[in-house]
């Protein structure tokens, strides 16, 4: 049995010897199982690679795949799928905020045959400043309201799957890739571990508000529609208003002929209103065109700039 383990890199060089040591030290213990190290640089502007080109030289476990410029996290989990050989695959942070150390009892579980994937998922936002624990949780309630992937608050992309799994994550190729929405929509029995947020060994996160936000954005437009229909719902909502309204300024007109022009005040709430309105509805609109038209242009995910694997994809 082969255990692939997918690890995104990106200015990691103080955290990546820690995780590199917690994660053979694991290894060395599992002997039963082989493993193979797949390190995904993507695109680090600090001594990452050197490291990565230094593990490789002295165990033939660790493998890695250098990406030619920063593609984004998701690019490199995608990279990771498309080239991991293992029966069972996991993606991990290089920050050790996931423990190799569960790596045994997440393959318990996945042994025994009744769960194609172990995921974690951290039950508290301890820690976590309060605006952004408050907006995440809205995004979570929405999201699960109007898509149908099952996506779970606090769900880490730390888990350990099985191939069917992963072949089911590489089928899904689309170019905007948002990764709890793909692990939600392809189903699978998935078991949760539950535990404590555990804070970033060294180095800082990559994640600021308006990045999040950015992607939150995305998650709901890859895998919901709801804002489209609610588009619609408000032309129909409002041609009602409007027909309301016009029946009531032409029969006024005939009941009580007036000569007197006024109404300027309310003419202009009305034009600024609609005018706003519109401006809303084609930003919704433009941005699942912008979705589409990125997909239909079929470009690469990454590109692969150095590697020590024979048959990168
Ligand atoms: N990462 C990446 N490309 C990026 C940003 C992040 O490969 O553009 C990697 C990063 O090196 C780390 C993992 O993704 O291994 C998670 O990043 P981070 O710790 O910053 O996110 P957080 O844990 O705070 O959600
Ligand atoms: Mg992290």
């Amino acid at each position: 049995m082969l255990i692939s383990l997918i690890v995104p890199c990106y200015n990691e060089e103080e955290a990546l010897p820690f995780f590199y040591e917690a994660v053979t030290k694991v290894a060395d213990e599992m002997k039963e199982y082989e493993f193979e190290y797949l390190f995904i640089n993507d695109g680090s502007k600090d001594k990452t690679l050197e490291l990565l080109r230094s593990f490789a030289e002295k165990d033939k476990r660790a493998t890695y795949i250098s990406f030619s410029r920063n593609f984004g996290k998701e690019a490199a989990m995608y990279a990771g799928f498309c080239n991991a050989k293992g029966d069972y695959v996991a993606v991990m942070d290089a920050d050790m905020q996931d423990p190799p150390s569960l790596l045994p009892e997440m393959v318990e579980y996945l042994k025994s045959g009744e769960y194609d994937s172990v995921a974690t998922r951290r039950f508290t936002r301890k820690g976590e400043p309060k605006l952004r624990s408050f907006f995440a949780r809205m995004f979570y309630k929405i999201i699960n309201k109007i898509s149908d992937a099952d996506i779970v608050d606090g769900a880490r992309d730390f888990r350990l799957m099985t191939r069917p799994m992963v072949d089911a994550i590489v089928s899904m190729s689309e170019s905007s890739r948002f990764s709890k929405g793909i692990f939600g929509w392809i189903g699978f029995r998935t078991k949760w571990l539950p535990y404590e947020n555990i804070e970033r060994v060294a180095g800082k996160t990559k994640w600021s508000f308006s990045k999040l936000f950015k992607y939150a954005i995305d998650g709901f437009i890859d895998f919901s529609d709801a804002p489209l229909t609610f588009v619609s719902g408000l032309g129909v909502f409002m041609t009602v208003i409007s027909f309301i309204a016009l029946l009531f300024v032409f029969i006024r007109a005939l009941v009580v002929p007036d000569t007197s022009v006024g109404g300027w005040a309310s003419t202009i709430c009305v034009i600024l209103f609609l005018g706003g309105i519109q401006l809303l509805c084609l930003g919704i609109i433009g941005k699942y065109l912008s979705k589409t038209y990125r997909e239909v242009k079929h470009r690469p995910h990454y590109l692969v700039g150095e590697t020590n694997r024979r048959d990168a994809k």
